[in-house]
């Protein structure tokens, strides 16, 4: 099997090493294409506007592994990754440090990388793992990766879905699937003044959570480890049809 691995922490993240070598053992080959530097938040960009950097990187804690850096996005990271490492049988992009739950899956770009992975045809898992005062402890989050890739390999995922897997802190009280909850981030803009006296502006956010019945947020928070697919197509089906009389009524009325 061939796996590649992206993040969006960086590839110097210890979540993406720990990742490599727990699936080292399920894999003929892994292959890490990572971002250079941090690009959380950065959800699916992709770089059109200049060229992008494929570096080869030596991980002193991952002899052995091969691994690229790319100036770019995670999205970008796939690209590059699958063009010139070839069609991996699977992408696992994380471990991101830090939860990626409901909507703010939207911002992740650790799920952005395997929304890539999957709009190619490559089935694709998404891992975070949940942070709090203690040590980070990615060990468990690692090897639970790698037996699912082993699963998931075996059975498949239906097209255009994606698993998006999150840890709670410390060792998981078991597993579960759930639903793709409401879990934001309330928006925070702090506005200061520049050494020249011109305002910035840095926005940041305090998570938001309602605890929703057997969503991601729930489970996670109630110290599961849960796993919720996620689809690509975000048509509203049911409002699709009410939809259709607005549009005929906006072409009768056409000039
Ligand atoms: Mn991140």
């Amino acid at each position: 099997m061939n796996i590649l691995l992206s993040n969006d922490d960086g590839i110097f993240s210890p979540g993406i090493h720990a990742l490599a070598r727990a699936v080292q053992g399920v894999a003929k080959r892994v292959l890490i294409v990572a971002p250079d530097v941090e690009q959380s938040a950065s959800g699916h960009s992709i770089t059109i506007r200049r060229p992008l950097r494929y570096t080869r990187t030596r991980l002193r804690e991952l002899p052995g592994i091969e691994a690229y850096r790319v100036d770019g996005t995670p999205a970008d990271c796939v690209v590059l990754g699958v063009h010139n490492g070839g069609r991996p049988d699977v992408l696992v992009s994380g471990i991101n440090i830090g939860p990626n739950l409901g909507y703010a899956v939207t911002h992740s770009g650790t799920v952005a990388a395997a929304i890539e992975a999957t709009t190619l045809g490559i089935p694709a898992i998404a891992i975070s793992l949940q942070t709090g005062d203690g040590e980070l402890d990615f060990q468990y989050a690692a090897d639970f990766a790698a037996r699912l890739v082993s699963e998931i390999t075996r059975h498949g995922l239906p097209e255009r879905t994606l698993l998006n897997v999150n840890f709670p802190i410390g060792r998981p009280k078991g597993v579960t699937v759930s639903r793709q909850s409401t879990y934001t981030y309330q928006d925070a803009v702090v506005k200061r003044t520049d050494p020249d006296g011109i305002p910035y502006y840095w926005v940041s956010g305090t998570p938001k959570g309602t605890p929703e019945p057997d969503t991601d947020f729930t489970a996670v928070t109630s110290g599961y480890a849960t796993i919720t697919p996620l689809r690509l197509d975000l048509t509203d089906e049911g409002f699709l049809a009410e939809l259709s009389p607005i549009a005929s009524l906006l072409t009768q009325q056409q000039p």
